[in-house]
């Protein structure tokens, strides 16, 4: 009778061995098979095209406002959005937790400092910006053009490229428009600029149409080496200085080249508002509806709103958080400066209503001592404060435009904050 069991039992754990190895042959069979499927009919060109979305998701009837979608291999963003600036990889004093807490979707790093510190090769060894940083969400790199033309010493601007002098200690770099994109594959961002030469103001109409036709090479060049990359999506850059009819001839060349962005570039460097905004007046109608359009160093909550109004949907700008590092802070009412010796027994926060870490914990009164002794606290406090400031007020723009009241909000909003923001 023992042995019957024994024998019974030898022979039901050999069938269950059996069962198992049928049952696990099967799902590797099912996870190939799947593996399979997904190589044979989803073509290395669909997989591309999924990598970046953009939608507009809802129109404002009586402006150019828009709310959009991009998609990026790093998640999503949320348009009209402020992209705050981590020049050196970093945007100042604040960790990417910080960051991510107050809502912002994405930052822009910059490709002409992270060229000459620590170096674009030192980074991509460093795993690339995403993973050098800690910051998992989407992120911008420019092409470095803006600063080899504000920044450095320029000794030779030709077709091919310009010869510079580093800023930091006068090494010498010769940088093309290849190079340019080279040096942000090996950033890794997911968004990235076209080499542009900006024209700053005030500039001839001679040397702003020979700036602009230099970029309409640079971008053709800068788009052979990008080729589709299905992981950085270009964005080509509109340039023209002050003069509508360059700015439209820039337009109708950026939109055909057909990059999957467009940027307009050369804006708030010294001309006044009422140019501003004049050029993206004459550019809108060149662009097209469906890819996102990124508004180069605009960040101040004025002209945020009037350009949104004029269909811009990303902005990136140091200007929000370089103010609060010299104890300037905005509020619904306009602009403060903490560093004020009215502000010493001021036991109120920032603004009353903010929801910010520095409103709903310190007073103006204990910033101002921060900001006066320059201990690092205080413009930690300050730049929290305004990130959340900027970040909340395309929050809030967003929700207006979809509820069909951004008009009503941005007179609203410019009535009480008043024009002087920067
Ligand atoms: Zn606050």
């Amino acid at each position: 009778m023992l042995l019957l069991t024994e024998d019974f039992c030898g022979v039901f754990h050999f069938y269950l061995r059996c069962v198992s190895v049928v049952i696990s042959l099967l799902v590797q069979v099912q996870v190939d098979s799947r593996i399979w499927f997904k190589r044979f009919f989803y073509s290395k060109s669909m997989i591309k095209k999924k990598q970046f979305i953009f939608k507009v998701v809802r129109q404002d009837r009586q402006t150019k406002a828009r709310v959009g979608i991009l998609r990026t291999p790093h998640g999503v963003i949320h348009t009209p959005a402020f992209v705050p600036v981590g020049t050196l990889a970093t945007v100042k004093t604040m960790t990417p937790e910080e960051l991510t807490a107050m809502g912002t979707d994405v930052i822009l790093a910059n490709a002409y400092h992270l060229y000459l510190q620590p170096g674009d090769k030192i980074v991509k060894k460093l795993g690339g910006l995403h993973k050098m940083m800690q910051w998992d969400k989407p992120i911008i790199t420019d092409s470095g053009g803006f600063q080899v033309f504000s920044l450095a010493k320029l000794n030779r601007v030709t077709d091919r490229g310009v010869e510079f002098q580093s800023h930091l200690d006068g090494s010498r770099h010769f940088l093309t428009p290849q190079k340019a994109i080279q040096i942000q594959q090996n950033l890794g961002a997911d968004l990235i600029m076209s080499f542009d030469q900006c024209s700053l103001y005030p500039c001839s109409k001679k040397l702003a149409k020979e700036a602009m036709e230099r970029t309409h090479k640079w971008a053709v060049l800068g788009k052979k080496t990008w080729q589709g990359n299905y992981r950085q999506m270009l964005f080509g850059v509109i340039q023209g200085g002050v003069f509508p009819d360059l700015r439209q001839e820039s337009a109708k060349f950026i939109t055909e080249l057909d990059l999957p962005g467009i940027a307009i570039g050369g804006i708030s460097v010294g001309e006044t508002r009422k140019q501003m905004y004049q050029v993206l007046d004459v550019v809108g109608p060149f662009l097209p509806k469906s890819k996102p359009r990124h508004l180069l160093g605009v960040g101040s909550p004025v002209d945020l709103l009037e350009s949104i109004a004029r269909g811009m949907d990303t902005f990136d700008c140091v200007l929000p958080t370089r103010i609060a590092r010299n104890g300037a802070v905005y509020t619904r009412s306009g602009r403060l400066n903490l560093r004020n010796c009215k502000f010493a027994r001021d036991s109120g926060p920032i603004e009353k209503n903010c929801r910010c870490y520095t409103c709903r914990n310190f007073s103006r009164g204990y910033l101002r001592h921060l900001l006066v002794t320059k201990e690092i606290l205080g413009v930690r406090l300050t730049t929290i404060h305004n990130l959340y400031f900027v970040l909340s007020l395309m929050r809030r723009t967003r929700a207006a435009i979809k509820q069909g009241k951004f008009s009503a909000f941005k007179r609203n909003f410019l009535k009480k904050f008043g024009r002087k923001d920067v």
